[in-house]
């Protein structure tokens, strides 16, 4: 069988690696790490949940072979924990140079005589090692049915999310030529980057709709596109691609057989976009999901994307995000507008749109309290509010495009220049509000919360599971 396999690191994991295998001595440092596992479509993800730094000269030393070699006494709990925890476990050692990086002989050679007993302890679960040096990563994953795989990419979800090779990618690709102008800013092999890409936009309404258009706009190759709800009358005033016809027809006093043949009705939101998605990229590959995210089905769909947007109201939506996040290392971010209307009825109290990010192992939309769980246990009673974009209580929030614009444009820039790379190297990941009475930004903080059972690193956290946890969704 052939496989593709590849390995994901939250930022803060990699940076602490980083520094331990290169503390600008030049040595060969050592460490160990445990990652839960995604597979999908034929493709393994090994997402780092835990690293166990070796001590150089007690627990990385001298070997019986003339190289240095990880001690015993230091694999063993771990293994021993990799197969409790089902996780991966994952030898990890750094060589000198930069750019491109492979194993020595003498590495395979202990591959070959270490990993067949650790694949009997880890009973059913694959381990491997990983050889890094300075913007390189290769590595060697062996599998409990004997097959093994070369890394295909190492990837750090961080605020720029940085891709790592065993070899840096210098080929060069043809962009075409309707995305000249944005090619002059970040190149081919930007350009290249967005055509591989796999984007899930969920919510197909006045947020999600500017997104797919923006993204597809923008040459990302793959959309998925989540959204219960059919377009009325009242969405066309901020549902992009959504016409006249598309909410008339319907009421038209023709048979219902007619109205289906000439205006495909009931037509759904998840339609429209990929109307306007093919409009803008007619090469794109537009996958329509007509559900509730929250259902299980329907979240399943994004368990391979490269990102995420949520632009739906509901806080089981924002529950199942969230999660997805912190346990298959999706980054995302969630948009929204509030508008309060003042005690009067007359007047405004505020105006804000929020744009917030949620990268794994930061903090999160649990641990700001950013879920609310009053709402989310009224959620969970009624079957009603699957189709109900306004928090279960029927009425309807106020909804204004330019509102929608700021946020979705906020995200989707803010998307490309993390998925390209193209921020500064101090960059956080923090929510952003736009106060429109105001006309203010405000960068909130967020705290990461160790203890936090999504995104914390406590033992029974969600945080790098992988397939090895089950999400909040229902059936
Ligand atoms: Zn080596
Ligand atoms: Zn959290």
């Amino acid at each position: 069988m052939k496989r593709d396999c590849s390995l994901v690191f939250s930022q803060s994991v990699f940076d602490e690696l980083y520094e331990h295998l290169f503390p600008g001595d030049g040595e060969e440092h050592a460490a160990v790490m445990l990652a839960g596992m995604v597979e999908m479509g034929g493709r393994t993800r090994l997402l780092v949940r835990e690293l166990h730094l070796a001590v150089d000269g007690i627990d990385h030393v001298n070997g019986n072979y003339g190289h240095k070699m990880i001690r015993a006494e230091f694999m063993r709990p771990l293994i021993r924990r990799a197969r409790v925890e089902r996780l991966v476990y994952i030898g990890v050692h750094n060589h000198g140079g930069r750019d491109y990086v492979g194993f020595s002989r003498d590495d395979f050679d202990s591959h070959e005589r270490g990993h067949p007993a650790l694949l009997d302890l880890a009973e059913g679960m694959p381990v491997g090692a990983i050889v890094m040096a300075k913007n390189a990563v290769a590595g060697d994953i062996w599998f409990p049915d004997g097959t093994r795989c070369e890394l295909h990419e190492t990837r750090i979800a961080g605020p720029n999310i940085r891709r790592l090779y065993a070899e840096a990618d210098r080929s060069s690709h043809a962009a075409a030529i309707q995305f000249h102008r944005q090619v002059q800013m970040f190149g081919e092999g930007g350009q290249e980057l967005l055509r591989k890409a796999k984007i899930a936009v969920i919510g197909a309404g006045g947020v999600g709709s500017l997104l797919v258009e923006y993204l597809s706009r923008l040459g990302v190759g793959s959309l998925i596109v989540i959204d219960p709800d059919t377009i009325d009358v009242t969405n066309l005033s901020r549902v992009i691609g959504a016409t006249t016809t598309d909410v008339v027809g319907p009421s038209w006093p023709i048979p219902e057989f007619l109205k289906r043949l000439l205006f495909r009705y009931p037509r759904r939101k998840v339609d429209i976009a990929k109307r306007v998605a093919k409009q803008a990229n007619p090469g794109i590959d537009f996958t329509p999901i007509a559900d509730d995210f929250a259902t299980d089905s329907a979240a399943r769909q994004v368990l391979d994307c490269d990102f995420m947007f949520l632009a739906a109201d509901s806080m089981r939506a924002r529950l199942v995000f969230n999660a997805i996040v912190q346990q298959y290392f999706i980054p995302g971010i969630q948009i929204g507008s509030l508008v309060t209307p003042g005690k009067d009825g007359k007047s405004l109290d505020s105006v804000f749109t929020v744009t917030r990010w949620v990268l794994p192992g930061t903090g999160c939309l649990w641990c700001s309290d950013t879920i609310d769980r009053h709402q989310l246990a009224v959620e969970s009673k009624s079957g009603e509010e699957r189709r109900d974009q306004d928090y279960g209580s029927g009425a309807t929030n106020p909804s204004v495009i330019t509102l929608n614009a700021v946020g979705a444009s906020i995200a989707a820039n803010d998307f490309l220049f993390s998925f390209l790379g193209l921020f500064g190297t101090s960059v956080a990941a923090n929510p952003r509000r736009v106060h429109h009475m105001e006309r203010r930004v405000v960068d909130q903080k967020l705290t990461p919360n160790s203890e936090c059972t999504e995104c914390g690193s406590t033992s029974s956290s969600r945080f790098a599971r992988g397939d090895g946890a089950e999400l909040p969704t229902s059936r």
